[in-house]
């Protein structure tokens, strides 16, 4: 009798909790019932912080600029998402991104600043005026800032190096894999391939090259059979960041069609890289593309611009492109992403026609959107706007590529995490530096 009136007590004990538990999962988005999760009933704007609405009246004033500083390059790559002909003669000087800087100097204690283009390096007397500019505008605010670089490379040499190192700027370059396959799509405007300069630069700083800079590869039909090959060829040289980029069609490649890489291949791929994540072999070698998605995983805070519910575009992220627009990102030059000119309040600007368009998109994902249902949404925050109107030509879409790529991927990141073999949770932490872990030779 006491034992039955005990187990009766401790199964009730323990359905409560159950309940408890599983109402907390359902909430998060973390578990799925009749293919619903509590993010998409109301419940999800009190108990998900990650998927909050935010203000479309008063977005966050931006504190991450992306400086256009000419829409030329010395190289011509078959797939420039960024190439336009009129585009290709425009520049910028301190002058006209001086009033955004400031604007944010006044709302920030910290800026990101990212020298893009074009090539940023044919502006290198304007990039370092610009950062000089930047830095003391930020001291006198009792801010700080940190700059990075988006370069093809080719202008780096000891002064410009030196001058990158000293000012801290962090460094991505794009590279396509060996030459065999980087200089099918990255070549000059001669139509020679770029990867002698590429590996000529290994040769003369190869400490610089290893470990101050992360590299992009972009996946198209040429190379998204042979990523393994470049992530090996990449390993080889001793490099310790890569992230790989779907094409897109824009630019120079807006009808290149024949360059859309195969779906499926990719998925393969990132499959394996998750393998070589969790079996330790990838230890070492951020491969970004994973770690990204894991931090959505690991934690609520959304640091990525681009994974983060709504994204980050004309919020905390601005662009400043060459032909002196002010645009909310440059992942795109569709005309809906145009929210300014340079010249304009950022307050203005945010509340323009088009700055609230593209901040409407989150109650769509969130009340029209597949997302609203998706298990993965809490993780996957909806996909690249950018993308989205490339292919859809509006933001009322998600990218389909990501969102197969994301569907794919996220049940196996939590099949690896709940397998106590796996070594994925360890990779995520010492590839963010949270925990020393040793490498597994393969
Ligand atoms: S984009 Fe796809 S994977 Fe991401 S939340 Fe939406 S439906 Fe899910
Ligand atoms: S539009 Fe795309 S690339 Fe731009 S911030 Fe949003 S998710 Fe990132």
């Amino acid at each position: 009798m006491v034992e039955t009136t005990v187990g009766a007590l401790l199964q009730s004990v323990a359905a409560a909790e159950l309940k408890e538990t599983a109402t907390r999962l359902y909430n998060a988005g973390l578990l799925e019932v009749g293919g619903a999760t509590g993010i998409s009933s109301d419940m999800r704007v009190a108990q998900t912080p990650a998927l909050q609405p935010v203000s479309v009246e008063k977005p966050p004033f931006p504190s991450t600029l992306l400086i256009k500083l000419t829409g030329a390059c010395n190289w011509a790559c078959t797939y420039c998402y960024d190439y336009d002909r009129k585009r290709f003669r425009e520049s910028l000087e301190l002058g006209d991104v001086a009033p955004i800087i400031e604007q944010m100097a006044n709302n920030h204690k910290h800026l990101n600043i990212i020298f893009h283009g074009g090539e940023p390096l044919l502006r290198f007397k304007e990039l370092k005026a610009i950062l000089s500019f930047t830095t003391e505008v930020c001291a006198e605010r009792g801010a700080t800032a940190r700059f990075s670089i988006q370069t093809n490379g080719s202008f780096l040499d000891e002064e410009v190096i030196s001058f990158l190192q000293q000012h801290s700027v962090e460094v991505g370059m794009s590279i396509d894999g060996p030459s065999e396959l980087n200089d099918k799509n990255r070549i000059d405007h001669l139509g020679r391939g770029t990867s002698v300069q590429f590996e000529k630069l290994f040769e003369v700083f190869p400490d610089f090259m290893r470990s101050r800079v992360g590299y992009i590869t972009t996946v198209t039909s040429t190379n998204v059979h042979k990523l393994s090959q470049v992530a090996n060829y990449l390993r080889t040289l001793g490099v310790v960041s890569w992230k790989t980029a779907i094409f897109d069609m824009e630019g120079r490649a807006r009808n290149a069609s024949q360059l859309i890489p195969d779906l499926n291949a990719y998925i393969e791929f990132m499959l394996e890289s998750l393998e070589d994540c969790a079996s330790g072999r990838w230890f070492g070698f951020k491969y970004n593309n994973i770690l990204e998605l894991l931090d959505n995983v690991f934690s609520v805070r959304r640091s990525n611009m681009c994974l983060k519910f709504p994204c980050g575009a004309g919020r905390e992220f601005l662009v400043a492109a060459a032909d002196k627009t002010m645009m909310a990102c440059d992942a795109t030059y569709h005309p809906s992403f145009v929210i300014g000119t340079l010249g304009d309040e950022i307050a203005t600007a945010q509340s323009s026609a088009n700055g609230r368009a593209l901040s409407e998109r989150q109650d769509w994902l969130l009340n029209e959107a597949e997302c609203a249902s998706c298990p993965w949404f809490h993780y996957c925050a909806g996909t690249c706007m950018a993308k989205a109107v490339i292919q859809h030509g509006t933001v009322k879409a998600v990218d389909d590529f990501e969102c197969s790529v994301r569907k794919a991927i996220f049940p196996v990141v939590f099949e690896s995490l709940a397998n106590p073999t796996s070594r994925l949770r360890d990779y995520y932490l010492s590839s963010r530096r949270r925990s020393p872990v040793k490498a597994v030779t393969a």
